[in-house]
């Protein structure tokens, strides 16, 4: 374990004007709070902190980082809270132990090895600080030094195959080779004993075989350098179990095979010196075909940049050569982190990067210090996503604004059909809520449940509005099915017919469909009248003088004419096939007709509302539709009601009134002040209420107070 003092120099050393005195304090409140916290090997669970620290600082990373790793723990694991992390060491710090903090709850949660990639993608998008990031791993990389300590064999594989299969490519996605590496190695030894030890000693083999080959290689390879007046440090590179294990495997070939056991380095000072070295080592060397590449002029998505190759060397054997400048080899080694050593640009290619790498490299050549460089480092990947899990701790990846609806479809079509309400950390939320990074879902389902069209205000996932969309279609179309044959049937009863599918069915061609149920749909939807199907069936019938009744409307007309009754709207959903007027917000009780427009089914006034003026002249649009027996349309039985008042402009009112409708059982669900004088307000509300008998009383209690000076409902 490094001791205070020491960790406190090692930072000092590269950073003159770190916070010395916020260092120590960070040291003693980690000490304090783990207390006698012991680790799985017997030390004491501070060590564990400090050490992370101390990988850290190898790093050369800046103090709000290095007394981050100090503290990763002891929100989770002791007593401290964030409060009082923010209180002594600032908001910067608090958030950064947040950050590790949420980190290490989400690895708790899942057993995420299945879905390895999204799991990564999640990692990343809760760094949103680079050094949250930098500090989970450094984190991982101390647990794995110290993994052979735990006793279960189970949790130790499973620690090592997470560490495969999420962190090391983490650590390469952002470019720190050494850390990926050693992660990789450590991993390697825990799941694969027998293939590493193998390995290894394959290579020890080769090693003692050879006498000091590889010594002899460099010394060649530098004299080779020398005489073409090429300046270059030559360095023997030993590959790791683990790489060759992968490569065995990728490539199904036996140890013999593999070309590039013996690798070597040249690093040069500028781009055009590696350009040279490369030509001085074909020149003298044959090349082996396919194994060259150039990620300088087209570097990896991570930043990497070198050119491989692989000759038959001085020793008559494969070697690969990688060539670099130095600042190429401080990223490729450390990562974003090489930059403390490395301040001056690193021109990378542009265009050719991700864009938060490239981000990340422009702020690093413009940040005057370490800490504004890491404090604008943000990852700006993924930032478009979010990763939720299911109760069962799998993964779904959703973009962001995604809602519990979208979650469902995702999870699968018929859970989104059905869902009811959901549970997000274990609390009920409303359908509509917006989901966030590492939530944990769980949705109610119902079977009786369907796709509501509401739910397509706020669904963004193209497979769930594409869902709810379908089901509404389908909806829409029974609903003219039914509406439509409803309005046939009456049309039959008006001719003085019986009503004959039969009949129907030889005239579906007529109107350029194919079946009665696609002719009910189009008369439903207001493509034909009722009329003109009749007409069809029975050629030369004189209209009926009842249609003319229709025109006079400023009288009440009479529905229900001659004994045929009015079709019931009942079951038909209100917003599909039959709309409720905005101008007069029919009530069941109320006197109602309909109009048919082509396309759209058919929308209720109530049969006094002004705007049926304009449809005066249009007959055949007109449609008698009657409240079925209980008085109820629809499915939830609310319907909203609208009324204008006016009341005295007096502190008090609007509570007056709106207790009144609310003692009356009235829901007051919209509320408008139209006009506004200093005697009075004019106010326009919308009541949910029963029926046109519960909005009647609703008025009249209204009437009845003194600040209300008239009421009145609205009349179109
Ligand atoms: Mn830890």
């Amino acid at each position: 374990m490094v001791r205070q003092f020491e960790l406190v120099e090692k930072v000092k050393r590269y950073d003159p004007n770190a916070d010395e005195d916020a260092l120590n304090r960070a040291y003693v409140f980690a000490m304090k709070a783990h207390g006698s916290q012991t680790r799985a090997s017997g030390d004491p669970y501070f060590s564990h902190p400090v050490d992370v620290a101390g990988i850290l600082a190898t790093y050369r990373l800046d103090s709000a980082s290095i007394i981050t790793a100090l503290l990763h723990d002891t929100v989770e694991d002791t007593g401290a809270t964030l409060e009082e992390i923010e209180k002594y060491f600032g908001k910067e710090v608090a958030r950064l132990v947040d950050g590790v903090t949420k980190l290490s709850r989400i690895e708790l949660q899942s057993d995420h090895s299945r879905q390895a990639e999204n799991f990564r993608k999640l990692v990343l998008a809760m760094s949103e600080d680079i050094r949250v990031l930098l500090v989970k791993l450094a984190d991982r990389l101390h647990n794995m030094r110290t993994l052979c300590h735990i006793d279960n064999a189970d949790r130790r594989r499973k620690i090592a195959l997470e560490t495969l299969e999420i962190f090391a490519p983490l650590a390469e996605r952002i470019g720190m080779d050494a850390m990926k590496t050693e992660l990789e190695d450590l991993a390697f030894a825990e799941i694969n004993p027998e293939a590493r030890d193998s390995i290894q000693a394959r290579l020890e083999y080769l090693r003692q075989q050879g006498g000091d080959v590889s010594a002899r290689i460099i010394t060649k390879l530098n004299e080779t350098f020398t005489e073409a007046g090429v300046t270059a440090e030559v360095s023997g590179r030993e590959k790791m179990p683990y790489s060759i294990w992968r490569k065995m495997q990728r490539k199904n070939v036996g140890f013999e095979q593999l070309a590039d056991i013996m690798a070597f380095r040249v690093v040069v000072d500028t781009i055009e010196n590696c350009y040279r070295a490369l030509g001085v080592i074909h020149a003298a060397y044959p090349m082996i075909h396919d194994r060259f590449k150039d990620y300088i002029s087209t570097p990896k998505p991570n930043g990497y940049r070198s050119i491989h190759t692989a000759v038959i060397g001085p020793e008559r054997q494969r070697i690969e050569i990688q060539v670099r400048t130095r600042d190429m080899h401080a990223i490729a080694e450390l990562g974003v982190a090489s930059h403390w050593q490395y301040k001056h640009g690193v021109g990378l290619n542009e265009g050719r990067q991700y864009k938060w790498l490239r981000e990340l490299l422009e702020i690093l050549e413009h940040a005057a210090e370490p800490e504004e460089f890491l404090e604008h480092t943000k990852l700006e990947m993924f930032h478009d996503q979010v990763f939720c899990f299911t109760p069962k701790g799998d993964l779904i990846n959703l973009p962001v604004g995604a809602t519990p609806v979208d979650f469902a479809y995702a999870v699968h079509s018929e859970i989104g059909d059905t869902c009811v309400g959901c549970r997000i950390n274990g609390r009920m939320m409303p359908l509509r809520s917006k989901l966030l990074n590492g939530d944990q879902v769980d949705i109610i389902i119902s079977k009786a449940q369907t796709p509501s069209p509401t739910w397509e205000r706020f669904a963004v996932t193209g497979k769930a509005r594409a869902r709810i969309r379908r089901f509404i279609r389908g909806r829409e179309r029974d609903q003219y099915l039914e509406l439509g044959k409803a309005i046939i049937e009456r049309a039959f009863k008006e001719a003085e017919s019986e009503y004959s599918t039969k009949a129907v069915k030889e005239v579906v061609k007529t109107f350029a469909v194919e079946t009665v149920d696609d002719l009910f749909v189009k008369v439903g939807s207001g493509h034909v009248t009722g009329r003109e199907v009749i007409e069809a069936i029975f050629p030369g019938m004189k209209p009926k003088p009842a249609q003319d009744k229709v025109v006079p409307i400023t009288k009440a007309r009479k529905p229900a004419a001659r004994g045929v009754a009015g079709i019931p709207i009942k079951g038909l959903i209100p917003g599909m096939a039959v709309h409720f007027a905005g101008c007069c917000h029919p009530l069941p009780g109320d006197r109602i007709v309909g109009i048919v427009t082509t396309g759209k089914g058919v929308t209720i006034h109530t049969i006094d509302c002004d705007s049926l003026q304009a449809f005066a002249e249009a007959p055949e649009r007109w449609l008698d539709v009657a409240w079925d027996v209980d008085g109820r349309a629809g499915g939830d039985g609310n319907h909203t009601g609208r009324i204008h008042l006016t009341c005295i402009n007096a502190p008090g009112s609007l509570g007056n009134l709106s207790m009144v409708i609310g003692r009356n059982n009235g829901n007051i669900s919209n509320l408008k002040i139209t006009n506004r004088s200093q005697d009075f307000f004019d106010l326009m509300l919308d009541i949910e209420v029963r029926d046109v008998k519960h909005l009647s009383e609703i008025i009249a209690a209204l009437r009845a107070i003194p600040v209300i000076n008239s009421v009145d409902r609205a009349r179109g």
